[in-house]
C-alpha cells in the first residue's frame, strides 16, 4: 500500500516515553535512518488507533512526516508480522534487551545516520532465541554496541602504551575503556583481573569461544561485563539501573 506524502520505513521500538495524557514519544531504531524519536499523538488514549502495536521491541513499518523543526510525527504503523512473533523470549532476553536499549540511546547522538545498529539488533534477536544464550552472548553484544556507537574496545593492545604484548596480568581501564598491559598496571588495579583475555578476544571476533566454557571463564565474563558497564557509566556519567538488573539476572546462581 502506498500512502503519498509520508516517509515510510521499517524499524524497532526501543523506548516509550509518555507525554501528557494521551501522547507519547517513542525511540525507534530505523533500518536506514538509525535512531530516531517519533511524536505519537493519541496512542495512549485510543488503543484502536495503533491496535496496541506501539510497544517495546515491536517490529513495525512506520509512516511519518517531519515538520519544519525536524520533529518526526508518526501517522500510521503496520505490523511486519514474522519478526514480531518470536515466542516467549524470557527474562534474560528482556533484561539484556533493556540494557542494550539504554546503551544505544545513551551513546548514540540523536538522528545519527552513520551507524549500523539495526543488523546488530536483528542478530541479537536471532541468537537470543537460543536456549543456551549466556554470558558469552551478553559480552559479545555489549562489545558490539560499544563498537557501533564509536566506543569500541581494542582487546589486542594496551590502551595506555599501545603495547601488543598482553600475555601477563592485565586489567581493564574503565575510564579509558581498554585493556592495560602488565607494565601499565598499578598496584591499585588488582581488583579487576581474572578474566581470560584469549577467550574474550575470540568472543569479540565471532560471538562464540568455540569450545565448552570452563566454570572460571563464566566468572571471568561476569567480571569483564561489570567492567564494560562501569566504562559505559563513566561515559554518560550516570549509574544504570538496567545494568544492575541485568547483572543480577545473569550473575545469579
Ligand atoms: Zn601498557
Amino acid at each position: 500500500m502506498c500512502i503519498t506524502g509520508y516517509n515510510r520505513q521499517q524499524g524497532i521500538i526501543l523506548k516509550k516515553l509518555p507525554y501528557g495524557d494521551a501522547d507519547e514519544i517513542i525511540t525507534v531504531l530505523l533500518k536506514e535512518e538509525g535512531l530516531q524519536r517519533f511524536f505519537v499523538t493519541g496512542s495512549r488514549k485510543s488503543k484502536k488507533r495503533y491496535q496496541g502495536l506501539i510497544d517495546h521491541f515491536n517490529h513495525l513499518c512506520f509512516y511519518y512526516t517531519a515538520d519544519t523543526k525536524g520533529l518526526l510525527r508518526l501517522h500510521k504503523a503496520e505490523s511486519l508480522g514474522s519478526a514480531q512473533s518470536i515466542p516467549d523470549r524470557g527474562l534474560k532476553w528482556f533484561c539484556l534487551a533493556h540494557y542494550l536499549t539504554e546503551l544505544i540511546s545513551a551513546l548514540t547522538p540523536e538522528a545519527a545516520r552513520d551507524h549500523d545498529l539495526y543488523p546488530v539488533w536483528l542478530d541479537f534477536e536471532g541468537r537470543a532465541a537460543d536456549q543456551d544464550f549466556g554470558l558469552d552472548g551478553v559480552v559479545f553484544f555489549v562489545l558490539k554496541v560499544l563498537e557501533k556507537t564509536g566506543y569500541g574496545i581494542d582487546l589486542h593492545r594496551c590502551v595506555n602504551c599501545n603495547n601488543r604484548d598482553l600475555t601477563g596480568q592485565v586489567v581493564f581501564d574503565s575510564v579509558k575503556g581498554g585493556i592495560k598491559c602488565g607494565r601499565c598496571c598499578q598496584s591499585g588495579d588488582g581488583g579487576v583481573v581474572g578474566y581470560d583475555l584469549k577467550h574474550l578476544q575470540s568472543l569479540a571476533n565471532n560471538g562464540a569461544s568455540g569450545e565448552t566454557q570452563p566454570r572460571h571463564s563464566q566468572v571471568g565474563n561476569l567480571l569483564f561485563l561489570k567492567q564494560l558497564v562501569l566504562f559505559s557509566e563513566n561515559i554518560v556519567q550516570k549509574k544504570s539501573r538496567a545494568a544492575d538488573f541485568m547483572l543480577q539476572v545473569f550473575g545469579g546462581h
